[in-house]
């Protein structure tokens, strides 16, 4: 039997058009059909991108015994529909962040993957770059001893072709905290290995983004090893450059230009040693995730991120939405619930 993993793209998207079909290919996956809402732009992506399957109908390429896994990149109010119906026609699902738009539904689609048997992962990139992999090995090999405090630097400026549903559409969970710091949060359990507990924040509509939806936001995290992690991200800061640090109590760890879907970023240790470029070998970030999803699927190893890490960043995003309404801390149930 052929390991080739048969793929149907669920949403003609950016993220599938820019990085994902890439990804999917060059790790010898298969992809044989593309679904989106409207029948002419589930033909032009197919078109651009030699897909021999173009439709608006779902249930058709669920159907399909040569599709045995679907990559759901729609925006974020389709992904339960969309992951339930997969799960229940028994194909493996490879979904963007935020997983969903509550912590119920998020929990449904986990529950309906786990029903049939079928791999759930989430599409949180960061995990996948060799800098944050190497922070966190870093860290567990106690370059920074014991670690105290971690700071995110996220604030980008949104690409203007992205400048749509993310800024004014609130059903479809736009705003800067679903959008980024959802993956910083993924980011920071992954690197330093803990979850996170408690959560204080403010966000700011600088008036790129309407309907109240935040364009910006700053937080703290307080995680369950005693961490204390600042958050700063935003749609609207076009010169800044994105990185994470982590202090402890022997190092510092400087990771410059890490925050991004390219495969890039520099590591710095500082110690009592005095300062150390670290070696990294830069991998693909996207394709990275598809390995692991490939081998999750053929092999029963764990994805990259998993529905259950997606649950995670989730419960932890929508945490900071809420502090930022009510102006308070909001604690975050751990042990985590999933
Ligand atoms: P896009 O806006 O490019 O695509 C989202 C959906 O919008 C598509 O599925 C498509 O719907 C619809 N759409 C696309 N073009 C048009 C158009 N011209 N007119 C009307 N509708 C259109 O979003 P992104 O690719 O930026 O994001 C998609 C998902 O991926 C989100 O969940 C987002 O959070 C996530 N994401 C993840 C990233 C990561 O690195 N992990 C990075 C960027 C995004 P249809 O399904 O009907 O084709």
């Amino acid at each position: 039997m052929s390991n080739r993993i048969g793929w149907a793209l669920i949403g003609a998207s950016t993220i599938a058009d820019e990085w994902m079909v890439n990804a999917i290919r060059s790790q010898d996956g298969a992809i044989v059909a593309v679904v989106s809402g409207s029948e002419a732009r589930a033909r032009q992506f197919a078109d651009r991108h030699r897909i021999p399957s173009a439709t608006s109908e779902l249930g058709q390429v669920l159907g399909r015994a040569d599709v045995q896994a679907v990559y759901i990149s729609s925006t974020n109010e389709n992904h339960l529909p969309q992951a339930v119906a997969a799960a229940a026609s028994g194909k493996h699902v490879l979904c963007e962040k935020p997983l969903a738009l509550s912590e119920a539904d998020a929990h449904r689609m986990i529950d309906a993957c786990a029903e049939k048997n079928v791999v759930l992962a989430t599409n949180h990139h960061l995990r996948c770059a060799a800098t944050h992999r190497k922070l966190r090995e870093l860290i567990q090999s106690g370059a920074v001893g014991k670690p105290l405090f971690a700071r995110v630097f996220h604030a980008v400026s949104l690409p203007a072709h992205l400048r749509g549903w993310r800024l004014h559409k609130t059903d479809a969970g736009g705003g800067v905290v679903l959008d980024i710091s959802v993956h910083d949060i993924d980011t920071l359990r992954f690197v330093l290995d803990a979850e996170p507990v408690q959560v204080t924040a403010m966000t700011s509509s600088s008036g790129m983004a309407s309907h109240g939806l935040a364009d910006g936001v700053m937080g703290v995290v307080r995680f369950n090893n005693g961490v204390l992690a600042q958050i700063h991200d935003a749609f609207t800061v076009p010169f800044a450059p994105t990185g994470l640090e982590v202090h402890g109590t022997d190092g510092s760890l400087f990771a410059r230009s890490v925050m991004t879907q390219r495969a890039i970023g520099e590591i710095e240790l500082r110690s009592a040693e005095g300062s150390k470029a670290i070696e990294v070998e830069h991998r693909d970030l996207y394709a990275t995730a598809v390995a692991q999803f490939h081998r999750a699927v053929l092999h029963g190893e764990a994805p990259a991120a998993s529905g259950s890490d997606g649950y995670r960043s989730l419960v932890a995003a929508l945490a900071i939405q809420r502090s930022a309404a009510s102006s308070s801390h909001v604690a975050i149930p751990f042990p985590p619930e999933l």
